[in-house]
């Protein structure tokens, strides 16, 4: 695999002077996000004293329909957190070969926990099946691991997991002993996609990762939510790798005003992303995933003669895109507008135009 991050040369402009379809993640703070975090309440939330913080994690807790939360500087730490909370040194975490904890999060549990990953094949919707699930569920057998665990995601590179199966797949690992955690750094994507309340998309699962640095818009910030013997775990993990911040409601306010500002606004980019889709699909030489831009993602292959050309064609327009390939991915945000999208689809039909 290539370097996710490999470097462009954009240092000589601002970050705002370009259409950064690069991710989700590179949205910048808006003003009233900046004054949330002027107005912030804050204390030592080591001490357990951060107004902002306490807030943020009770209102997120219950807006999932859960105990208990508790916030995270980034996603990896609290998914992390969250394994490290349910398994112990020895035991063995299933989950879906693209996941995101299981290709991008270097390992951690391994390294830190000295727990198993077992992954599972996923089919083209990025689902695990209960049938491969519970083939890879080991046997009381000293010569395996003990499956404690089992991994899902939700939104799975934009496409939305059908909420029947993630509960079947839930009460089947329930009904082995194993506990569910989601990774749903989109969920909140997923929600708007499927009309299911936050509530329902979290019901069958034990916890829940969601990230506000994501489609949310926020700078830094995650939480882990679900029941208070598993996020008291988690507290005393988060300590252990460094995650236990002090005055931390300058970040939680932004998750604040996130939550309640910029959960439905998600629909102009699930709206962008379509169009962009649909945009692309007009040029002859790009293959367009027509299915897969239910979200905020559009998916295209761009061949092979076209990759270099076209990544320094869209640098020239100032539109900057992860490392074109088979499957080059497009991330709609806050800071994409429906001219950004329309620009970028006159941006893509010159250069092939022009061929
Ligand atoms: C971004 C992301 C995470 C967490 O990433 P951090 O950069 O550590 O916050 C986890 N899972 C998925 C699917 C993600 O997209």
């Amino acid at each position: 695999m290539t370097n996710q991050y490999a470097k462009l040369n954009i240092s000589k402009k601002k970050s705002t002077d370009y259409i950064d379809f690069r991710s989700d993640t590179v949205t910048l703070p808006t003003e009233e996000m900046f004054q949330a975090m002027v107005g912030a309440k804050l204390g030592d939330d080591v001490y357990g004293e951060d107004r902002e913080a306490n807030e943020l994690q009770v209102y997120t807790a219950e807006l999932l329909g859960k105990e208990a939360a508790l916030f995270f500087p980034t996603g990896t730490q609290s998914n992390l957190s969250a394994i490290l909370s349910h398994c112990q040194r020895g035991d063995e975490v299933l989950i879906g070969r693209e996941y995101h904890t299981n290709v991008y999060e270097a390992h951690g549990a391994s390294v830190l926990g000295g727990v198993g990953i077992c992954t599972i094949d996923t089919n083209h919707r990025g689902s695990v099946c209960v049938k491969d699930m519970l083939a890879q569920i080991k046997a009381d057998d000293p010569h395996f691991g003990i499956t404690k665990l089992l991994c899902l995601e939700n939104t799975v590179s934009g496409r939305v997991q059908p909420q029947e199966e993630i509960n079947e797949l839930s009460d089947a690992a329930h009904a082995r002993g194993l506990k569910v955690h989601l990774d749903g750094a989109r969920l909140f994507n997923a929600h708007i996609h499927s009309g299911l309340s936050l509530k329902d998309l979290c019901y069958s699962l034990d916890s829940i990762s969601i990230c506000l640095s994501k489609g949310l818009g926020a700078p830094a910030g995650s939480l882990l939510v679900g029941d208070i013997d598993t996020i008291r775990k988690a507290k005393r993990l988060r300590k252990i790798l460094g995650g236990g911040m002090r005055q931390v409601g300058v970040l939680a306010a932004c998750g604040m005003y996130a939550l309640q500002n910029n959960v439905t606004r998600l629909q102009n980019d699930h709206d962008n992303a379509r169009r962009l889709t649909q945009g692309l699909s007009k040029c002859k030489g790009l293959q367009v995933g027509i299915d897969e831009a239910q979200t905020n993602m559009t998916f295209f292959h761009c061949p092979q003669e076209h990759r270099e050309g076209m990544q320094a064609f869209l640098l020239e327009n100032n539109i900057l895109v992860h490392s074109l390939s088979s499957a080059s991915r497009l991330v709609c945000h806050l800071d994409i507008t429906k001219a950004d999208v329309d620009f970028t689809v006159q941006v893509f039909q010159h250069y092939f135009n022009n061929k």
